[in-house]
């Protein structure tokens, strides 16, 4: 192992290298969650996280990973034996199939090649063809962190909108969210889940919920087993800044400083800065004369770009490598995507020379794991930030 000097390079999808104003944010004592100082920063921060959703509606804070969000979507809506469509876009969406499936609900997956989105038009046949309406909710990860490759949530919600279907929208955006323009309310999204240690910038945690006013009106009569999930007593104790258990204080102070942060940026420049420097790594990977994963212009991710490596080369190999010689860690090939690609995390606190930084590593790596490339690859992401 190489002695390793410097900051290492956390270029994996999430978790995120995290701000030092986020970290110092959260270096301040614990409070007392039922006093008025934690009510005061909770009223606050329950009603500023909305706006990286784009929603008016409530956001449900847990502590837990971006997997409990995804089981309270479900708990919340759905009953025992309930059909909800979903799409084969890869490892994550395959993980949410299998929570949904163990808690007791019928899943109609839609095969996929885990190079493109969930497909609106079969959303609309889906759903039209329910004439019996028993399919209650329709899941789709925004941005399938394990290929890099984001599903058109607008024009799904159009789709659903043309059949005429009632079916609730559960939307995972737990790489896109803070990262990928993403609007909860306008494009009718149901349940929004997320996570705080990708585009949010935090550490591990924190899980969310955005909850539209149909989807409150389904937790009423939704009858699988909930306790610690419920979205009912969070609710209720928010009204007054609390919660109804010990919530992770101190990573709600680095929430509060990661919000400031983005409003401070502007979402839209945050949007546009992620597909810039996406576009960049593609330029990169294109000009070593290796392939995206990713198979339609249209769905290319903002936060992560997934690479194919060449017959005979071995993905996990490069990886060790560039984390032995050059300290920096990229995300593996998740699921049947083992050993074919490594991941490129440009999401959350990043910028130009991150970028330039994170790219040169990958080149080198390349290079000396004996994978041919053109060694002006890198010129093509450069000349991209030069000029775009
Ligand atoms: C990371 C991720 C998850 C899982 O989140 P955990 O916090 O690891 O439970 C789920 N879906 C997507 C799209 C992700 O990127």
């Amino acid at each position: 192992m190489t002695h390793a000097t410097g900051r290492h390079f956390l270029q994996i999808p999430g978790p995120t290298n995290v701000p030092d104003q986020v970290l110092r944010a959260m270096a301040a004592p614990v409070i007392d969650h039922r006093g008025p100082e934690f009510a005061r920063m909770a009223l606050e921060l329950l009603q500023d996280v909305r706006a990286v959703f784009g929603t008016a509606e409530p956001v449900v804070i847990f502590p837990s990973s971006g997997t409990g969000a995804w089981e309270a979507a479900l708990v919340n809506t759905l009953s025992p034996g309930d059909r909800v469509l979903a799409f084969e876009t890869g490892h994550f969406a395959t993980l949410w199939r299998d929570i949904a499936t163990g808690l007791g609900l019928e899943v109609d997956f839609v095969p996929g090649d885990w190079r493109h989105g969930a497909d609106p038009d079969t959303v609309r046949e889906r759903l039209a063809a329910d004439g019996a309406r028993a399919i209650k909710a329709v899941c789709v990860v925004h941005n399938e962190t394990s290929t890099g490759v984001t599903s058109r949530i607008a024009e799904i919600r159009r789709a659903m909108d043309e059949a005429g279907h009632p079916a609730l929208l559960l939307v995972d955006t737990i790489s896109s969210l803070g990262s990928i323009d993403y609007r909860h309310d306008e494009w009718g999204v149901d349940v929004t889940v997320a996570g705080s240690q990708k585009g949010l910038m935090l550490p591990p945690g924190l899980g969310f919920n955005a909850v539209s006013a149909k989807a409150l009106r389904a937790a009423e009569t939704a009858a699988l087993p909930r306790s610690y999930f419920d979205w009912r007593p969070v609710l209720a104790a928010n009204k007054a800044g609390f919660f109804p258990y010990t919530p992770a204080t101190n990573l709600l102070y680095g929430l509060r400083e990661a919000l400031r942060m983005l409003r401070e940026e502007g979402l839209p420049k945050v949007y546009a800065r992620h597909a810039r420097h996406a576009a960049a790594t593609r330029a990169a990977v294109r000009g070593w004369g290796l392939e995206v994963l990713c198979a339609d212009e249209r769905e290319h991710s903002g936060s992560l770009t997934a690479v194919l490596v060449p017959e005979g080369h071995d993905a996990d190999k490069v990886r060790a490598l560039i984390l032995d010689r050059f300290d920096m860690s990229l995300g593996t090939g998740l699921g049947r995507l083992a050993g074919r690609v490594f991941r490129i995390g440009h999401l959350g606190h990043f910028n130009d020379l991150t970028l330039a930084g994170t790219l040169a590593g990958v080149q080198m790596g390349l290079a000396l794991a004996g994978v041919r490339v053109d060694p002006n690859g890198i010129n093509a992401a450069l000349d991209h930030l030069q000029s775009c």
